[in-house]
C-alpha cells in the first residue's frame, strides 16, 4: 500500500513515518522544503535508497494554495492520506493568515484534491487535536470526562482574539470543514480525525536548534531549562509514539472510517515534570535553577477534567505509554540533543 504523509518532518510526522515503513508501506511525504528531506533520508536510509526506495518526498511550498498537492496525487497511485501538517504555535501576529488559511485551506484543499484527481484513495487520517474538543469557558471543569462527543464552541471570530485561541479555532474549524466536506460530497474516501491533547515524548525530528524545538516539546524544555514555572495549558496529554501509531492504525482497522478518536493517555501535571527533573537530574536542577513548583502537589484545590480513551482502545486496539516511560526518554533525549548539537 502507498500512503501519501504531509509535514513527514514534523514532531508527529517523524513518528508516523517510522510506523508506516516499519509496516512495510510505500510513503510518499511532503516537507515545504527540499533541504528538509536531508536529514529523514539518513535516518530512514535502509528505507530511502535505491530504484525501489519506500520513502520518497514531494515538496508542497504553500498547503494553502488551490491545487496543492494535485501533482502529488496525479503522480502517485495511492490509497491513503494522512494530513498531519498545520502550523502549531501560539505566537502568530496575523491569525488567519498564519493559522487560518494553512489549517483550513490546507485540509479541505487536499480532500477537494483527493475527490478530484485520486479515486484510488480509500482512506483518509487527519490529525485533528483535543483543541478541537476542548472548551476553554469552562476552564478546569472537574465534573467532565472528554469524549469524541466534545466540540469546542468557539467562533471563528473569537480565535481571532488572542493566539492560542486562535490555534485552538484553527483545529476546531479545520476538522469541522472536513466533515462538512465529507457530507456535502461523499466522496469515495473515508475519514478519521485523530485528536490528541499534549502530545509529548523524545523529539527525533531533526532539531538544528534546542530553542527552536516543536511547540509541546520546547514546553517541556522549558521546563528542563529552568526558564518557566510549571503551568498546564491542557490537563491530558499522549506520547508522541502512540499518536503516531493511532494515525496508521485507522488506516487499518475496519471500525475506524468515518469516526473521531480522543487518543489520549490522561491526566498529568507539568508539577510532575519538575519533581521528575528535581528527582533525576538534581545537578542540572540546581545548576539551571529549575523551579521546584510545590512538589508532589499536582492538581488545583477544585479538581479538573479527565478524559475517556476507551474509544480508541476498543476500536484501534492501542495500548498507551505512561508518564514515567516518556519523562524518561524525552528528558534522556533532551540531553543526547545538548551534547549533539
Ligand atoms: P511540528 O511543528 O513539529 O510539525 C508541524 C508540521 O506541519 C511540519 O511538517 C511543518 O512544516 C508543517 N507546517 C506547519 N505550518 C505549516 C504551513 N503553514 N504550511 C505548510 N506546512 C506547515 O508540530 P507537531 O508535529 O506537533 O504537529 C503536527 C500536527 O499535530 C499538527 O496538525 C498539530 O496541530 C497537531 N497537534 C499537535 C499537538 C502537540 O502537542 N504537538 C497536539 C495536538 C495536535 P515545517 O517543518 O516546514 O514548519
Amino acid at each position: 500500500s502507498t500512503v501519501l504523509l504531509t509535514g513527514a518532518n514534523g514532531f508527529i510526522g517523524f513518528q508516523i513515518t517510522r510506523f508506516l515503513l516499519e509496516k512495510g508501506y510505500n510513503v510518499v511525504g511532503t516537507v515545504r522544503a527540499e533541504s528538509k528531506t536531508k536529514y529523514l533520508k539518513e535516518q530512514f536510509s535502509k528505507f530511502a535508497s535505491g530504484d525501489k526506495a519506500k520513502l520518497k518526498f514531494a515538496v508542497v511550498e504553500d498547503i494553502a494554495k488551490p491545487g496543492a498537492f494535485d501533482t502529488v496525487l496525479k503522480e502517485n497511485n495511492f490509497d491513503a492520506v494522512i494530513h498531519s501538517s498545520s502550523p502549531f504555535f501560539q505566537t502568530a501576529k496575523d491569525i488567519e493568515k498564519e493559522l487560518y488559511e494553512p489549517a483550513i485551506e490546507g485540509t479541505v484543499g487536499i480532500l477537494r484534491s483527493i475527490h478530484a484527481h485520486a479515486p484510488s484513495v480509500k482512506r483518509v487520517v487527519i490529525t485533528s487535536s483535543f483543541a478541537s474538543n476542548l472548551n476553554t469557558k469552562k476552564g478546569n471543569w472537574p465534573e467532565h470526562t472528554y469524549t469524541e462527543e466534545d466540540w469546542n464552541p468557539i467562533t471563528r471570530e473569537e480565535g481571532l482574539e488572542d493566539p492560542a485561541a486562535g490555534y485552538n479555532a484553527s483545529k476546531k474549524l479545520a476538522e469541522e470543514a472536513a466533515w462538512d466536506f465529507l457530507k456535502k460530497q461523499e466522496p469515495s474516501f473515508s475519514l478519521t480525525t485523530i485528536c490528541p491533547p499534549m502530545v509529548y515524548g523524545p523529539p527525533e525530528q531533526e532539531v538544528t536548534d534546542l530553542s527552536k524545538l516543536n511547540t509541546s516539546a520546547a514546553d517541556m524544555y522549558s521546563l528542563f531549562c529552568g526558564q518557566r514555572e510549571a503551568s498546564n495549558q491542557a490537563w491530558i496529554w499522549v506520547d508522541v509514539r502512540d499518536v503516531a501509531l493511532a494515525h496508521v492504525l485507522a488506516l487499518e482497522t475496519s471500525a475506524a472510517p468515518n469516526q473521531r478518536y480522543l487518543i489520549s493517555c490522561g491526566r498529568y501535571s507539568a508539577q510532575q515534570f519538575l519533581d521528575y527533573i528535581w528527582q533525576n537530574y538534581l545537578e542540572r536542577a540546581k545548576d539551571k535553577k529549575v523551579s521546584k513548583g510545590t512538589p508532589g502537589k499536582l492538581y488545583p484545590e477544585e479538581g479538573t477534567y479527565t478524559s475517556d480513551n476507551s474509544k480508541s482502545k476498543k476500536d484501534l486496539g492501542l495500548r498507551y505509554r505512561d508518564l514515567d516511560t516518556m519523562m524518561d526518554d524525552t528528558f534522556a533525549r533532551f540531553k543526547e540533543l545538548e551534547l549533539i548539537i
